[in-house]
């Protein structure tokens, strides 16, 4: 089977909250697409529950765009610790931290219900399970911890 990058990560080393760069990977046509690991908790001590980081993430979706060049797609890790993030070309985890802590920020301090995206049985595959309420309260824990540039040493932005 194919090695994975984010499988050989020692997750019992990096320090949440962070923004890491996995790889670049170059198109046959000199395209070139950028994989972010966008940490918000620490890895086995900690978990977004679902319905927050269902509510995150059709947040994200926008927010991100706002902030952002490029991105692709920004899609929930499966032990719930944070997020893969897509991107076209090449951004600094500085850049994208910053727009991620934007981000968090908008939702922690701004948003309301009418601004989540995609919450009914028509346009979500589980509408039934969101939080404002939980996406709030963890977005206020990762702001006060600071995002980090960097995954092995606080150098927060
Ligand atoms: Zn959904």
């Amino acid at each position: 089977m194919a090695k994975v990058e984010s499988f050989t990560l020692d997750h019992t080393k990096v320090k949440a909250p962070y923004v890491r760069l996995i790889t670049e990977e170059h198109g046959t046509k000199g395209d070139l697409i950028s994989n972010y690991d966008l940490r918000l908790v620490q890895p086995n001590e900690n978990a977004i529950p679902t319905a927050g980081l269902h509510t995150i993430e059709h947040l994200l979706a926008g927010l991100l765009r706002d902030r952002l060049d490029g991105v692709i797609d920004c899609s929930p890790f499966g032990c719930r610790t944070g997020f893969h993030l897509i991107t076209w070309g090449q951004h600094s985890t500085t850049e994208v931290a910053k727009a991620l802590k934007g981000s968090l920020d908008e939702i922690a301090n701004k948003t309301t219900w009418e601004d989540v995206q995609g919450t009914d049985i028509y346009s979500c595959g589980n509408y039934r399970d969101h939080s404002l309420f939980s996406a709030k309260e963890w977005s206020k824990k990762i702001l006060d911890e600071g995002i980090s540039d960097e995954p092995f040493e606080r150098h927060v932005i």
